[in-house]
Formats: C-alpha cells, structure tokens, sequence
C-alpha cells in the first residue's frame, strides 16, 4: 500500500521513487509475480491460481504524482498496480480532508493554538511539532461524519485566522481522468476509493452505501468498466464493518481491501472483504523482510499473543 510520491521542492512528504524503482528491481531478479489486486481477490473465491511469490502493489487517494510518477515506474517493471481513487477528488468537487489539516498548519506560524472538542491546546504546550499536531488533529477527525469534519476543519481554520481555498493548492491536486484513462490503457489497474473520502463507519447505511456506489458509477462511466475491487476510506478495523462488507458484496465487488497490516491468506475466504495490506516499507531492510516469510511469521505470533 502506498500513497504518495515524494517531491521535496513542492513540501510532499511520501515514498520515494527511487526506493520504489530498487525495490521492483529487487523483487524481479527472486522471481517475484507481479499481480493485481483483482487476481488477489479472485484467487481467494478460488476462480484462479496464482503463482507462488505473487506480490501486489496498491495506490491510493489518486493524487497527481500517483501517476505521473509512480505510474511510469510501474510500467518500466511491467508491474500491473493497482491505483485506487477517490472520484469527488478526481472531479474537483473536494479535496482531502487530511490535506486541508496539513495545509492549515502550514499557514501559521507557531506556537499554534486550536481548539479541540470545545478545549483550546496550544503546540507548545504539548511540545508536538507540526507533523505530530497534524497527526492529532487527524486523528480527531477519524471519529466524525464527513459533514462534521467539514465544520471542524471551517472552525480551526477561523481559529487560526486562515482561509481554508475551495480549490486545492498545487502540492494537494488530484491527477485528471485523461491520465487514468491513459495508465488503464497501458496495463495499469484504476479502482474505486469513496467519492469525498469519508469514514463509512462514521457515516449513516444510507449514506455509507451511497459512497461506495458512487464511486464505483463515476468509474463506470469515466473508465468503461466495471469495478473489481474497493478500498475503505482510510481502512482502519474501526472504519469499516459488516455493513460496509456486506455492501461492497451486494454492488457486484469481487473483494476489498483495508489498511489492516498483513498477507492477504488465499485459503481464507472469510476476510475477503477486509483483506490487508502492508504499507509500502522505508527501508531495503523492511523490504527484504516483506518478501520473506519472517514477516508472515511475526505477525502469526503477534496474533496468537493477541
Ligand atoms: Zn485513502
């Protein structure tokens, strides 16, 4: 799983391309299949074997350096990943709600004071530097409906006496349709994300079910296709549930993914609907340990000390 692509002159913090490029590399020359989450998804309901060693790399959000960068370095390694996208981003209509935290504290100078939850906390106060007051503050959204992290964000940003744009600013932008259209013709795989990006668990049936479909409609109608595969909005256990699984069951999706930390276990059908994803790791080190089985077995041991 990763998310965006490092770019330090415009301030995006990310994974690095150049990372991504050595660890393709490096998975080829052991042999490594490169397959589709679709494959994942079908190899689990038993419709499909896949080869020993298969790997499968995810995108999400659908950010411009997703593929305009990572894309083309996919391609060089026949790798086909999968970009997940938030179609309201895509449209215009939004942009994410974890950007505009970041770029709200991009704006102010410290020490910065914003209220959380009817209490006002100062930066300094707490001795968090920017990185970990916008992790805070994300976190706090995490608990909300879409609607009231809206009012949130509107409230913070006029307590920091900042203008929050209605367009995204350039390190924010969405990548264009065209783009997707074009990386879908060349081998690579678009899937559907959410349309604003909300915390389904957070939100009504109704409404839940409602950003799940729509997305996978904007997908229809601007990719020609039907979608295989969803991805949870931010995909943590608590963001999802049975709700959400049974949804994405009944609109036809073969599977989904989460942001649960693990293999994906093709013998088990049961989380086909939740299966995990590692995040993309930092180092060669961490790197080496995902294509080996330690990791399986450290998580294994995890569970059963859980
Ligand atoms: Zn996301």
């Amino acid at each position: 799983m990763m998310h965006r692509i490092a770019h330090p002159s415009l301030g995006i913090n990310g994974d690095d391309a150049d990372f991504l490029r050595w660890s393709l590399e490096y998975l080829r020359q052991r042999d490594f299949n490169f397959v589709t989450v679709e494959d994942v998804a079908r190899s689990v309901r038993g419709e499909i074997s896949l080869p020993p060693r298969s790997v499968s790399f995810t995108v999400d959000d659908g950010y411009w350096d997703q593929t305009e960068v990572a894309a083309p370095i996919f391609l060089e390694f026949d790798c086909p990943a999968t970009f997940f996208v938030t179609t309201g981003f895509i449209d215009r209509d939004i942009w994410f709600w974890e950007s505009k935290v970041d770029y709200l504290l991009s704006q102010c100078s410290e020490p910065l004071f914003i209220r959380f939850g009817g209490r006002r906390r100062a930066q300094g106060a707490r001795q968090m530097n920017r990185q970990q007051m916008a992790e805070a503050l994300k976190d706090e959204l995490k608990n909300l409906s879409f609607t009231e992290i809206e009012k949130k964000l509107v409230e913070w940003a006029s307590d920091l006496d900042v203008q929050i744009p209605d367009a995204a600013p350039e390190k924010y932008l969405p990548t264009t349709w065209e783009r997707l259209v074009d990386i879908q013709g060349m081998g690579l795989k678009v899937e559907p994300h959410g349309y604003r990006h909300s915390i389904l668990s957070q939100e009504s049936e109704a409404e839940s079910r409602k950003e799940i479909e729509k997305s996978q409609n904007d997908l229809r109608a601007r990719l020609g296709k039907d979608s295989a595969v969803f991805c949870y909005p931010v995909g943590r256990e608590v963001d999802f549930g049975v709700r959400e699984e049974q949804a994405a069951r009944e609109l036809g999706f073969l599977g989904a993914v989460s942001a649960v930390p693990g293999c994906v276990n093709i013998a088990d059908r049961s989380r086909l609907y939740r299966m995990p994803r590692y995040s993309f790791p930092d180092t060669k080190t961490d790197l080496i340990q995902y294509a080996s089985w330690i990791e399986v077995v450290k998580s294994s041991v995890r569970r059963r000390l859980a």
